[in-house]
């Protein structure tokens, strides 16, 4: 007998037919004599509708406002679903988070989770229940109503997990698990059965994802070992845990391709101590996420320093740009939208080299020309023009042997 953690992403329980399906496999678990910890997400699109009805009332919502509206999505889907639980003859009850004491900071939208108090969740346990937990929600000290970001049910989930000592932690989605490559894109990609969590956080941050990254970290803070699987089918998902021997033997492990976002590059920057800082500060200051940051040096007394921003934020980007550029004495201020990133990674990279050649090979021969490098301990990352994206993601997978033999 044991004590599962499970988590069902808003596709899982988009729809009625759906809710009763989890409601059935959920019940099956129980029926093996498991206690069982539910967490779920809003139904289907719901915080994205409730996001565009606020955008439609107000440009500027309050972030305390939108925590109260966003937060409702879950206590739709987790009262539908204890219904539908019930209706099989099984006991089980819902909660918000705030109501299990999920106690977070302050930070309107993007809370962290502090602390959790789990104790009704233990009774209603001991009780005999099926405790299914409304995700991505909790509440400040001040019992302010507060949300965890986009995708933060499985946050809610993992760090469920730590709070009650689970002995699993399985987190349901609508794909089978994690993939080499995205199979829309590289269509032999193949299931992994086991990913370190370092390397699936390269993997979602580098556009590839599967599970909100808060979650992984502390999934590999607390070292829970995370299930991923499908809750429409009976397949073996990826387990996320922590690295072993065996997986360090493995070069490469999965190829990301990341098409949002768009290059950014200044011309003759001045080249004095404190210049970049003044130019990433205004970009911070406007809220601007930068990624790859690339400055070089050239034969005159100036630099040329290109990064890339997300796409959605360009425009943005490039008038913040612009005044810094002028007020630095740079000379002229370029943006290319036409750009992919492709990257590789592998915990293997640590103890083998040659990954980079490699990969710089494979574009070699695939015609396809590399704009900007960048590298970390167990990532490889290339711009390349947006046209060759996919061939470079496709090219780099197979030779790289992820494809199916
Ligand atoms: N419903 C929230 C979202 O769509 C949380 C989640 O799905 O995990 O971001
Ligand atoms: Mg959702």
């Amino acid at each position: 007998m044991a004590l599962v953690v499970q988590k069902y992403g808003g596709s899982s329980v988009a729809n009625v037919k759906r809710i009763k399906n989890v409601a059935r496999r959920i019940v099956k678990t129980r029926r093996k004599g498991h206690h069982m910890v539910v967490v779920v997400s809003a139904l289907g699109d719901t915080t994205d509708d409730l996001l565009k009805i606020a955008k439609a009332v107000t440009d500027k919502p309050s972030e305390r406002e939108m925590d109260m509206l966003l937060a409702t999505g879950e206590q739709v889907s987790v009262a539908l679903l204890a219904m539908a639980i019930q209706k099989l003859g099984e006991k089980a009850i819902s909660f918000t988070g705030p109501q299990v004491g999920i106690i977070t900071d302050r930070s309107h939208t993007k809370a962290r989770i502090l602390n959790i108090n789990a104790e009704r969740i233990r009774a209603a346990l001991r009780e005999g229940n099926i405790v299914i937990v409304a995700g991505f929600q909790g509440k400040t000290v001040g019992e302010e109503i507060t949300t965890l970001g986009r995708g933060g049910s499985d946050l809610t989930a993992v760090a469920l997990a730590k709070a009650v000592s689970a002995d699993r932690c399985e987190i349901y989605t609508d794909v089978d698990g994690i993939y080499t490559a995205d199979p829309r894109i590289v269509p032999d990609a193949q299931k992994l059965d086991r990913i370190s969590y370092d390397e699936i956080l390269e993997l979602a941050s580098l556009g590839a994802q599967v599970m909100q990254p808060r979650s992984i970290e502390v999934g590999k803070k607390f070292n829970i070992p995370i299930h991923v699987c499908s809750s429409l089918r009976e397949v073996s998902g990826t387990l996320i845990a922590k690295e072993s021997q065996k997986m360090e033997d493995v070069l490469v492990s999965g190829v990301a391709l990341n098409e949002n976002e768009a290059k950014i590059t200044i011309f003759k920057v001045p080249d004095r101590p404190g210049t970049a800082a003044k130019i990433f500060k205004e970009l911070a200051d406007s809220n601007i996420n930068v990624d790859m940051i690339i400055q070089n040096k050239t034969e005159t007394n100036s630099t040329d320093i290109s990064f890339t921003v997300f796409k959605n934020e360009l425009t943005r980007a490039m008038e913040s740009v612009k005044q810094v550029a002028e007020k630095v004495g740079a000379k002229k201020v370029l943006c290319d939208e036409h750009i992919a990133k492709v990257s590789v990674v592998g915990i293997g990279m640590r103890s083998h080299s040659g990954v980079a050649s490699k990969m710089f090979d494979v574009l070699a021969k695939n015609k396809v020309n590399i704009e900007m490098i960048s590298t970390s301990e167990i990532k490889i990352s290339c711009i390349v023009h947006s046209n060759k994206g996919k061939i470079a993601a496709r090219a780099i997978h197979k030779a790289f042997g992820l494809g199916r033999k």
